[in-house]
């Protein structure tokens, strides 16, 4: 039996045939025509005018935080429940993370605990710089209350949008349209890919303009090579803006065949005692990039693990939810509001193989194996 990944790179023909233009026009690197175009395609499919093109989602948010001039020692609003680039970012920037658990309904930050974040921090003495709100798994937080309590405080709202390209919310707007600024990955494993790489997008030309100058080495616009500012090695080559460019172009059929595997996986196990799929927020249309599920053990009679060891005994891969940045060694001793929403979905939540190319044989593989996990009620 072959392998099943959990959401492996997924390209067609369409792909290869833009990555030997770029190629064989000897634009190879840096920058180049692939380049503008993927920023000018990307930035009008989210419905926002600017965009800058980068090595990877970390170095979005990176260059997010120093636009929004976050200083050492500053603290950052973050969602506990998300993959650690969110948080290290934070660091590389020498502030302080400060985090908030998941909305139950949303599994993304909960406004509630923002407010009793940012009113303890600033109550505390110590200046909030930034908010940075999660679209995990392609769900998004109510944006509606974000942006409230972030114009009240003043403080800005940066969007990860790493794993939400192309989740819509019922009035049109998509992921990576909401704060200030948004980051979008086209890491191995995310919805596109271009093998690395990353996207800041805003509607600030000015924001964009500065995040492509300190990606570019900060250089001045001289013959010689002059700096007034730290710069960063953070842009995309040309080649995989070429590879992106193709990934975008079939981004609408490999949502629909993320929504075909959660609604097969749901059929299929939906109605099982203690088993649960990932909420789906009646004005939010996700991009369904991985679906998950929650097992109660209890109910079932078997717990998450015992489903990810029997799936993986048959080379299928599957895995834990994100565990949340509040139980990271690295980050012990951070403050962290409200925490029992992530720990419950860390404790028994289940990521399933959810790549765009699986096919139904191997949903059903996929499927027969779960149900037949030795032990299942
Ligand atoms: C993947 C991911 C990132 C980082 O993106 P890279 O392109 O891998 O640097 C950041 N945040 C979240 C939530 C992610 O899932």
């Amino acid at each position: 039996m072959s392998r099943i990944y959990l959401s492996p790179p997924h390209v067609s023909d369409r792909e290869r045939e833009l990555l030997l233009d770029a190629f064989d026009s000897n634009w190879i690197a840096p920058l180049g025509p692939h380049v503008d175009a993927f920023e000018a395609e990307l930035a009008a499919y989210v419905h926002m005018p600017y965009a800058a093109a980068l090595s990877s989602g970390t170095a979005a948010l990176h260059l997010a935080l120093i636009l929004h001039g976050v200083q050492p020692d500053d603290v950052v609003v973050c969602s506990s429940f998300t993959f650690a680039a969110t948080a290290n970012a934070i660091r590389y920037v020498g502030a302080e993370p400060v985090f908030v658990d998941a909305a139950p309904d949303t599994w993304c930050m909960n406004p509630a605990f923002v407010e009793a974040a940012i009113q303890a921090e600033q109550r505390a003495g110590r200046r909030v710089a930034a908010i940075i709100a999660v679209d995990l798994y392609g769900l998004m937080p109510d944006y509606d209350a974000l942006t409230a309590i972030a114009e009240r405080f003043g403080v800005p709202l940066i969007e990860d949008a790493a794993e939400a390209l192309g989740s819509r919310r019922s009035d049109g707007r998509r992921a990576g349209s909401f704060g200030r600024c948004a980051a979008f990955s086209f890491n191995g494993n995310k919805i596109i890919t271009t093998s690395g790489g990353g996207m800041l997008v805003s509607d600030d030309e000015q924001l964009i303009d500065r995040a492509r100058y300190l990606a570019t080495q900060a250089r001045q616009p001289v013959a010689h090579y002059e700096h007034t500012d730290v710069g960063y090695n953070y842009r995309l080559s040309n080649l995989l803006a070429a590879v992106g460019r193709g990934q975008l172009e079939g981004l609408e059929e490999k949502i629909e065949q993320r929504r075909r595997t959660r609604a097969a996986y749901e059929e299929a196990l939906g109605h099982l005692p203690g088993v649960q799929f990932a909420p789906l927020p009646p004005d939010q249309s996700p991009n369904h990039w991985l679906t998950c599920v929650t097992i109660d053990a209890a109910a079932l009679g078997v717990d998450r693990e015992a489903i990810r060891a029997h799936l993986a005994a048959d080379q299928i891969e599957s895995r834990p939810l994100w565990k949340p940045m509040h139980q990271q060694p690295i980050f012990a001793g951070c403050r962290v509001y409200g925490r029992a929403v992530s720990d419950g979905l860390f404790a028994d939540g289940l990521c399933l193989p959810s790549g765009s190319a699986l096919n139904d044989s191997d949903r059903q593989r996929i499927i027969e194996r779960i149900q037949a996990t030795p032990g299942m009620a």
